[in-house]
């Protein structure tokens, strides 16, 4: 299988990139390891002293999540500090991580103690949460409004397993630390779960990843009892109707929907190996092993053709909705909630594993959209603060956390995203390298004995890779390389390798291949990039640009706004208000189809301007400048427009309608 190459092997040279990287740990370091340990302490009879907890999704006192942010944090801590260079900076990772896993190690401890028939047990909440998942009758004074224990849990395992994997070799203690407390923790789970005598119970209230993570244990350990357990999340109605290729997914809340998808594609790559595949399943199960493959490669087609907006992302209030409605659902019903960021979070690394088993192209192609589109796209540079939703229609602007009193879901997965930036740059198989995304960096390849720059300009997408020798006294293994071409480049693309252009004929499945790749080679990588149009399944005069990899977003003026920005929603969400003023519409003197050709070849593109390029559209009749969607931010936007020809029906209808 194709292995993705460790974050911690690419240094990331891009500036813009680590600017997003070093705001999120800052916002790392400024959260505070004990406010989190709080409602454990509690629930485990340790005394927190006169610590008191946080707010919002952590709360304990209305409907909460509590748990859910600390294991997210537990997570990008461990990435962070991968990802480090200044000393100073990683020693207060590391102190944070050392105080978060120590402090989950002593709850755990002290609640076996107290409760040794739940000894595993390690949580913000009580049982009593578990219970009522499992249908038991609780009083209402007893609960625990926890709106989704299981998803809680999951990120905590999630956490654990993350700092064993992430920092096995840099912190052996902390990392081993981690095991214990998850390996008891699974044991809890599984002792818990084979007592239910109706075992669908967990599948009815969102549990995020809790079979990926299951099936994590099970791996590093090759423990049946969390094989066992995973198999309770495993919702395999769900895989078996996916695996028949139904689009079943209108109505279904998207972010529990695709991580049951990761687990179970984590399950089939566990046992592409025939020898654990033969100790640990049975005839049946081996037989229904490629369903779960199945069932995983489906609901990508399904859910990236006909529920993705062109930045990557899905889902409307946090829904699929029906296939191919993506301007029913962003413009009719209209209220700019649109693509849950955690939703692409997920995806992505659906994406990542699928790409590992396959080599298909798609799945790149796919990444990088996603990774620059969504993922980047949700960071306030000034504040580092992340989206919730990320509204496609005209009229908003994007929404950000609060550092200390939200700590919503999508900041979780968003401290997670930002502090693995470099993480599926490159992919490799043996010999065999490949390159997925196009920005100023450094990678180390130990095995080979090199060191691969890529250098340039991601707003032309013009690089020049050079190869030299990690260590001159050793000799070097040349690597095969596979550079990914990407979906959007113009024909004009070229490649020369040390000066040689290479024809055409070298791109195998949408790679561009050259063999011994050795130190001292050079690759001048130039990808065309063109201007299109891209519309909505359901109407195709809903439109959108994009310019090379980068998704446009129009802003009408440049005034930044201050009020009426957002209002609460859901728990303690807050999402964007339009702005009615704001034009909906592209309104062009010629019809459809000459418009886009003017677009495609009449747009001026500026390469001068604040943002990494400035676009000009020839003849309409708003007065727009568009710029990388990733990039806005306080301004009002629109990603898609309704597009009109001046002076027809609709255009008089929607003035009137204004005026
Ligand atoms: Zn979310």
């Amino acid at each position: 299988m194709i292995q993705p190459v460790r974050m911690n092997n690419v240094k990331i040279l891009d500036n813009e990139i680590l600017h997003f990287q070093k705001n999120t740990i800052s916002y790392l370091l400024s959260l505070e390891p004990k406010k989190f340990l709080y409602e454990f302490d509690k629930i485990s009879g340790i005394d927190p002293g006169d610590v008191t907890g946080y707010a919002g999704w952590e709360r304990s006192d209305k409907v909460n999540f509590r748990g859910h942010f600390f294991g997210h944090y537990v997570l990008a801590l461990s990435q962070a500090i991968l990802m480090v260079d200044d000393k100073v900076v990683r020693e207060k990772l590391v102190s944070k991580l050392e105080d978060s896993v120590n402090g989950l190690y002593d709850a755990q401890t002290n609640y076996a103690k107290l409760h040794p028939e739940s000894a595993g047990y390690v949580s913000a909440f009580k049982e009593i949460a578990l219970d009522e998942v499992e249908g038991k009758n609780i009083a209402d004074e007893d609960k625990e409004n926890v709106l989704v224990p299981w998803y809680d849990l999951h990120k905590i395992l999630a956490g654990l397993l993350a700092t064993y994997t992430n920092l096995k070799e840099q912190l052996p203690e902390i990392s081993s630390k981690a095991l214990t407390i998850a390996r008891r923790f699974g044991e809890y789970v599984y002792n818990r779960l084979i007592q239910l005598t109706y075992s669908d119970y967990m599948l009815k209230i969102e549990y995020g990843g809790m079979n990926d993570a299951l099936y994590q244990l099970f791996e590093i350990t090759l423990n049946a009892h969390f094989l066992t357990a995973a198999e309770y999340f495993d919702e395999v109605t769900l895989f078996e109707s996916l695996a028949e290729n139904k689009d079943i997914l209108s109505g279904k809340h998207a972010n529990t929907t695709i991580p049951k998808l990761i687990g179970a594609l984590h399950r089939y790559v566990i046992f592409t190996d025939q020898e654990l595949q033969n100790k640990f399943l049975d005839t049946k199960q081996q037989t229904k092993l490629m369903m779960y493959y199945q069932a995983a490669k489906n609901f990508w087609d399904i859910v990236v053709n006909n529920h993705t907006y062109i930045n990557g992302d899905n889902s409307q209030e946090e829904h699929f909705r029906e296939p191919s409605a993506l301007y029913h659902d962003a413009e009719e019903l209209d209220d700019g909630q649109t693509c849950e960021t955690c939703n692409a979070y997920n995806m992505l690394k659906l994406t990542r594993l699928l790409f590992t088993i396959s080599g298909d192209k798609k799945y790149l192609d796919y990444y990088e959209k996603t990774y620059i589109n969504t993922i980047l796209a949700s960071q306030n540079p000034e504040t580092g603060m992340m989206t919730y939703f990320q509204p496609m229609a005209a009229g908003y602007t994007k929404v950000y956390n609060r550092p200390f009193t939200e700590f919503w879901c999508c900041t979780g997965t968003g401290i997670e995203n930002f502090t693995k930036l470099s993480d599926s740059c490159y992919f490799k198989k043996n010999d065999q390298l490949y390159v997925n995304l196009y920005f100023s960096n450094e990678l180390q390849i130990t095995e080979n004995n090199l060191v691969i720059k890529l250098r340039g300009n991601k707003q032309r997408n013009q690089f020049d890779l050079t190869v030299s020798k990690l260590d001159s006294h050793k000799p070097a293994n040349p690597i095969q390389l596979y550079l990914r071409k990407p979906n959007w480049a113009g024909s004009d693309s070229a490649l020369l390798h040390n000066g040689q252009k290479l024809e055409s004929s070298v791109n195998t499945d949408g790679f561009w291949q050259i063999s011994d790749l050795a130190p001292g080679d050079e690759v001048k990588i130039n990808f065309a990039m063109n201007l299109n149009v891209v519309n909505a399944p359901d109407n195709k005069k809903y439109v959108a640009l994009q310019y090379g990899p980068y998704v446009l977003a129009g802003r009408a003026n440049s005034k930044i706004e201050q009020q009426n920005l957002d209002h609460p929603g859901g728990v303690l969400v807050r999402m964007a208000i339009r702005d009615d003023t704001f034009p909906r519409t592209i309104t062009s003197e010629v019809d459809f189809s000459s418009w886009q050709r003017q677009v495609e070849n009449e747009a001026q593109i500026d390469f001068a301007s604040d943002n990494l390029i400035k676009v000009t559209l020839p003849h309409i009749a708003e007065d727009y400048d568009f710029i990388p969607y990733y990039q806005v931010y306080k301004s009002r936007y629109g990603v898609y427009f309704e597009w009109q020809k001046a002076g027809s029906r609709e255009a008089k209808r929607r003035r009137m309608k204004l005026e």
